[in-house]
């Protein structure tokens, strides 16, 4: 599967030194030597997948958890008061490891790191134009998620609201009768 250098499997296989902060079967976190900030970490799968659309969902799932976990010692340790959490995903996004993953960036207000792109406004025309394509192509796709557990949520969602509707009903019959 591993077809380059790859900086991230050099560290599994020993060949390069990297602190390692923790490791499972499935991911594996480690501390940066190159840092935005100071007690920035880094979360990438065991098995060397180079971009997020190649990662089997499980395995997507398992980093944001590990992800989450991680940030949660980032804000403990550093007594952080944000984290940045990072996928650099492909060459044009600036990704310099051809191996996924996610980073963990400690944040403090007037930390001076400038990561905030500004965002400009795009036409109404545009952004008709912008959904209607990804619309067509997301739904080549199917469901983002699994699709039973979906329809399950959106029954579950609607009883919810029929009882909570039945109750808020009742609650205000109640209280007319209160003289
Ligand atoms: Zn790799």
């Amino acid at each position: 599967m591993r077809t380059m250098e790859c900086e991230y499997c050099d560290i599994l296989s020993g060949k390069s030194k990297t602190q390692l902060i923790y490791e499972d079967d499935a991911v594996v976190v480690a501390a940066k030597d190159m840092a935005y900030t100071p007690g920035q970490i880094t979360v990438f799968p065991r098995k060397h997948f180079t971009i997020l659309e190649q990662v089997p969902d499980e395995v997507v799932s398992q980093c944001m958890i590990a992800a989450g976990k991680a940030s949660q010692a980032v804000f403990e340790v550093f007594q952080a008061e944000g984290t940045n959490i990072l996928i650099q995903n492909g060459l044009g996004a600036g990704q310099k490891v051809p191996h996924f993953a996610i980073e963990i960036v400690p944040r403090r207000e007037g930390d001076k790191l400038n990561l905030q792109w500004q965002p400009k406004e795009i036409s109404p025309d545009d952004l008709d134009i912008t959904a209607h394509q990804l619309s067509e192509e997301v739904a080549k796709l199917g469901n983002f998620t699994a699709p039973k557990k979906k329809e399950e949520a959106k029954e579950k969602k609607k009883e919810e609201i029929v009882e909570k509707e039945k109750g808020e009903n009742y609650l205000s019959k109640s209280l007319k009768r209160i003289p």
